[in-house]
């Protein structure tokens, strides 16, 4: 037995009396090898019929009770069979003790408890209060004397806020393989999109972007580990429509960053998640110690922090949104993308993708918004979904359609969301363009009345003839 096991157990081995079930309720944020080995001597220890490990609820640093359990679910096998884990009933597991003492007067219990302090006072304070009202139980208090500062799940927790996968898996059980370390560091750093989405937002897919912007932050060697949860809140009408409402905001607290999507434009929602991305490094800086009661996204109170958030959040998304087009670019000589000047704005460039290409997926989910294709300022490239245009009837007079239709979005300055109005005036802008360079306005014509719901008719193009 290791010594400093030795120091945590000494009270159990001593202890005598009936034999009962052990019950060691804790935060476990996440499991140790301290937490491990505790559970491993109380289970050897003929004294005990049974151990059952309640987690408690409280997330700490961003480590939830359902990924504590994911981390037990990998160290049971090693140990003995009569170990249950579980995820306590209530908040606190000490009231599940508390519940299951009650509830059961025929069952000799042993709570196991003060492992590495991480109950607070007031759950000892009401366990306490069943002393002597229930002949049922009998209280074991543990302490180390080195505090257990080695294997605590603080320093584990730094070790994961600061990346160190070397440090945090040396605070494992040393019976676990590479592999099931390499699990536990993955699931503790997991990006967000294998995380909880609350509501979906509309039919756009963030999921994707969020992931492709993150990797992109890690690759900048932003310190963002633990990444934290994204909520989407896409049905807060009141919100939507409130002018100062929320757009997003960062709790540092749970390291949550909630993103509200609805009528917002997705590139204003991922540009308000590299923004939060921000605080969140701050956080994992520690830089936001003296301010972890508020939401970040109170400006005027944080000046310091707000710009850097505002300065850094753009650049890295304008970063970002480039590697986007240039990783298209630089494969223009392959079959799966296709890059050209615009017929109709010198300097926008058009750029086709077909799903060969790698950014295919990433862009994927602005095809499904916008149809054919959209305009991306930052790199002044109108990207089109060049799989339309494969094994189907349209053609070249189509494509430049689409160009014409997304140059015409962007000489009119629409940047807001979706709108019927814009597009009209789209099509009616691009109807003008093609005329222009002498190409073919036949399939937007035929196709107006399918888009807009009314006949094609000069007289409309009086709506943007003096805008283009
Ligand atoms: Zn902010
Ligand atoms: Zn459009």
């Amino acid at each position: 037995m290791n010594s400093f096991v030795k120091v945590l157990i000494q009270p159990i081995l001593e202890a005598e009396g009936q034999k009962g079930i052990a019950l060691i309720p804790g935060g476990f944020k996440p499991p140790t090898i301290g937490h491990f080995a505790l559970v491993d001597e109380v289970a050897k220890n003929s004294n005990f019929e049974k151990v059952i490990v309640l987690i408690g609820h409280k997330n700490r640093d961003g480590v939830s009770k359902e990924e504590s359990k994911e981390i037990w679910d990998i160290y049971q096998k090693y140990l003995p069979s009569n170990v249950e884990i579980k995820i306590a009933e209530n908040p606190s597991p000490i009231s599940d003790v508390a519940s299951m003492i009650k509830n059961n007067p025929d069952t000799f219990f042993y709570p196991i408890v003060g492992i590495r302090g991480e109950m607070d006072l007031g759950d000892l304070k009401r366990f306490d209060s069943l002393e002597g009202k229930y002949p049922n139980f009998k209280t074991i208090v543990i302490r180390s004397e080195d505090g257990g500062g080695r294997i605590s799940g603080t320093n584990t927790r730094a070790a994961l806020i600061g990346g160190e996968k070397e440090r945090f898996q040396s605070y494992l059980p040393t019976q676990l393989s590479q592999e099931e370390k390499d699990k536990a560091w993955s699931i503790l750093t997991k990006t967000p999109l294998d995380e909880v989405m609350y509501a979906e937002p509309s039919e756009f897919s963030y999921p994707p972007l969020i992931k492709s912007l993150t990797e992109f932050m890690l690759d900048k060697g932003m310190n963002i580990r633990p990444l934290p949860k994204v909520k989407f809140v896409n049905n807060d009408e009141a919100n939507a429509q409130d002018f100062f409402g929320k757009t997003a905001y960062y709790n540092p607290n749970n390291r949550v960053i909630v993103l509200y999507t609805m009528n917002r434009h997705p590139k204003d929602v991922m540009r308000s998640y590299a923004h939060e991305m921000i605080h969140h490094m701050q956080n994992c800086d520690n830089r936001l110690n003296n301010i972890t009661t508020q939401n970040t996204n109170e400006e005027g109170d944080l000046p310091e922090v707000e710009r850097e958030a505002y300065e850094k959040g753009n650049m890295m998304f304008r970063g970002w949104t480039d590697t986007i087009t240039e990783g298209v670019i630089k494969e223009e000589t392959e079959d799966d993308a296709l890059s050209y000047p615009s017929t109709f704005k010198p300097g926008v460039n058009i750029l086709v993708i077909f799903k060969e290409n790698e950014n295919y997926e990433n862009l994927k989910p602005y095809f499904d918004e916008y149809g054919y294709g959209f305009y991306y300022p930052e790199s002044k490239t109108i990207i089109i979904n060049g799989e339309n245009f494969v094994d189907s009837d349209l053609d070249f007079n189509d494509l430049k359609f689409v160009e014409a239709h997304e140059v015409t979005h962007l000489l009119l300055g629409h940047t807001g969301p979706y709108s019927e109005d814009d597009e009209m005036d789209a099509d009616l802008g691009a109807y003008i363009l093609l005329k222009n360079k002498g190409l073919s306005t036949d399939k937007l014509v035929k196709e107006f009345k399918n888009r807009h719901g009314i006949d094609f008719d000069e007289k409309l193009l009086e709506r943007v003839k003096n805008k283009l």
